[in-house]
């Protein structure tokens, strides 16, 4: 195995967590003493940081939302004097005030020895030449992903999104064998290549996405057009850092997260209670050597599920699976919560039926709930056999999200497309 510099010497899972005790209780303590946010928002918990002996302890503690950013706005959660401060950035926020968050210089040190470990998870050495066509500016995309880079030792090449030419026109010049951009980007980029006939002029090995989500044909579709051996998932948002905080192996089992700079809890986002190994929850943050804006049980709303084995690399770092979703999008039915991302990703498996799918929601004479998907037949097909993909269709529903619901497939082009995002679930229970 090649030497991992940005890889610290944890043997075991045990010293992994005597890490992660220290950094919770320096953690609890430097916010409490730093930042009146945290300050009063323990004592209204009544919990102070003397009450952190271990690592369960870390549920005494209050949540922090995407709310109390806003409303700390401009420097919300600092607990550091201004003198520290070395940069600030910000989330591309929709609506309201942006999330913004301040680095100190250690801050910024420890983003980028998460990243470069990123990148040398995937495999790139200082021999590599990595092609950053991410967005620069205020957010943390293309600054984490150059200076990540610089960190390992590799040559970056800052581009930044877009520019088709000159993307072509780097790729052959510089040779350069890692690409850095969101998915579609990539797609873009893999069709482009193709139709200008530049495969074999050009030296492409690696794929690194952003955080958007990607489907599986996408990737086969853009490994087989760029001639690229692998593809790889960054994960991160500005409030940990930015991107860097995990990343999937080459035995891509899982996204390896960097357990020694925060701790991950997986919580049903009504109680708030951990939810089984393996189960899809909220991610929850805390991080354990953030200064200037420490994160404590921040509530990102990204749902995933933990990876509850080890990954075959023999790596320490657990696995936690794609982000799935976001939590706001989540409905009960008969006790359970079910997210659309989850029923999303099994119709995803049907070459049967197309992608786009609504979810009906009803409350029946009995009282009881009821649920309708109604997914599209693919293009093509004969509706002579709707009856028996749907029924398998339903079975899988069944047995993964343990909810029986009955499933219609409609005709092509019948479910309505829009160009923002399409609104999936349709709520008639009163
Ligand atoms: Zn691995």
């Amino acid at each position: 195995m090649q030497r991992r510099t940005f890889y610290p010497d944890i043997k075991s899972k045990e010293e992994l967590e005597e890490i992660q005790l220290q950094g919770l209780k320096w953690t609890v303590r430097h916010a409490y003493e730093g930042s009146d946010f945290y300050r009063q928002r323990f004592e209204e918990a009544g919990v102070s940081p003397d009450d952190i002996k271990t690592l369960e302890d870390i549920r005494k503690l209050p949540f922090t939302t995407a709310q109390d950013l806003r409303d700390g706005y401009p420097f919300p959660l600092r607990a550091v004097p201004f003198e520290k401060i070395v940069r600030i950035h910000a989330s591309s926020g929709t609506t309201g005030k942006r999330k913004v968050l301040c680095y100190t210089q250690k801050d910024i040190d420890d983003w980028l020895d998460m990243f470069a470990r990123c990148y040398e998870t995937a495999g790139l050495t200082p021999e590599d030449r990595v092609q950053i066509a991410v967005g620069y500016g205020v957010w943390t995309a293309g600054v984490g992903f150059q200076l990540g880079c610089e960190r390992l030792g590799a040559m970056a090449i800052p581009i930044g999104p877009g520019n088709i030419d000159m993307q072509c026109q780097f790729l052959e010049d510089f040779q350069s064998t890692a690409l850095c951009c969101t998915a579609s980007m990539a797609l873009l980029m893999a069709e482009e290549v193709d139709r200008r006939g530049l495969r074999d002029r050009i030296s492409l090995k690696k794929v690194i996405f952003g955080s958007e989500r990607s489907s599986e044909a996408m990737r086969r579709k853009i490994k087989e057009l760029l001639g690229v051996e692998d593809i790889f998932d960054i994960t991160g948002l500005t409030e940990l850092y930015g991107p860097g905080a995990g990343i999937d192996c080459p035995k891509h089992e899982g996204i390896h997260y960097w357990a020694d700079y925060y701790i991950l809890e997986l919580l049903d986002p009504e109680t708030l209670e951990p939810v089984p190994p393996g189960e899809v929850g909220e991610m929850v943050v805390t991080t354990l050597k953030k200064e200037a804006a420490p994160l404590i049980r921040y509530r990102t709303r990204d749902l995933t599920r933990l990876i509850p084995h080890p990954c075959s690399c023999g790596s320490i770092f657990p696995m936690h699976d794609r982000i799935l979703g976001r939590s706001d999008d989540m409905f009960i039915i008969r006790g359970v919560n079910v997210y659309p991302s989850h029923i999303d990703e099994i119709i995803s498996g049907f070459a049967e039926v197309g992608s786009e799918y609504q979810i009906i929601l009803e409350r029946g004479a009995d009282g009881k709930d009821y649920m309708t998907l109604k997914v599209e037949r693919e293009r093509g097909l004969d509706p002579a056999r709707d009856e028996e993909v749907a029924g398998r269709i339903a079975e899988e529903i069944k047995k993964r999200v343990l909810v029986s619901c009955r499933v219609q497939i409609v005709d092509y082009g019948s479910l309505p497309r829009t160009e923002r995002k399409s609104k999936r679930v349709f709520d008639y229970r009163e």
